[in-house]
């Protein structure tokens, strides 16, 4: 059994992981707006994988007899200037995931909760994946700056994306 500490963390991370994906699927919207439609689907693979995420935190809670409390979820932003400024965005969101799943293992340090510690391994190595994808798009939109040959060669190569 977890803690009730661990517990509301762990809480805390599904919603922040819902969130994730809340705001992958607004900026699918967004790039669907602009049609920019390899982006926009590369956003809702994304926004699925998060969902999945989510999913898993939850399925240990109850695996571990803890009590799941599903919170609201924010509101995430509609709009963005340009597709660099969205994944530019993304990138700081990956980077503060990151460091929640971080400040998470101080806490089952300090509670010997050997066991969440081994779980949430899984998303620390995952969440070196997600900078780094989020990274390299973030620096090729920035090699192309607003070159429209460029915007759409980057468009076709996210569209390839298997979601
Ligand atoms: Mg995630």
């Amino acid at each position: 059994m977890i803690s009730k500490q661990m517990q509301d963390k762990l809480n805390d991370q599904i919603n922040l992981e819902l969130y994730s994906s809340y705001i992958y699927a607004s900026m699918a919207a967004y790039f669907d707006s602009i049609n920019l439609d390899g982006f926009s689907s590369w956003m809702k693979a994304q926004a699925g994988e998060e969902l999945k995420h989510a999913m898993k935190v939850f399925g240990y809670v109850c695996e571990r007899a803890g009590r799941v409390e599903l919170k609201a979820i924010a509101a995430p932003k509609i709009d963005w200037a340009s597709p660099l400024a969205a994944f530019e965005d993304a990138y700081k969101h990956e980077c503060h995931v990151s460091s929640s799943y971080h400040k998470l293992v101080d806490v089952c340090q300090s509670e010997k909760d050997f066991a969440t510690l081994n779980f949430i391994q899984w998303f620390i190595a995952e969440q070196v994946e997600e900078e780094d994808s989020v990274l390299k798009i973030v620096e090729q939109l920035k090699i192309v700056k607003d070159a429209p040959g460029g915007l759409f060669m980057i468009d076709r190569g996210l569209a390839q994306r298997q979601g």
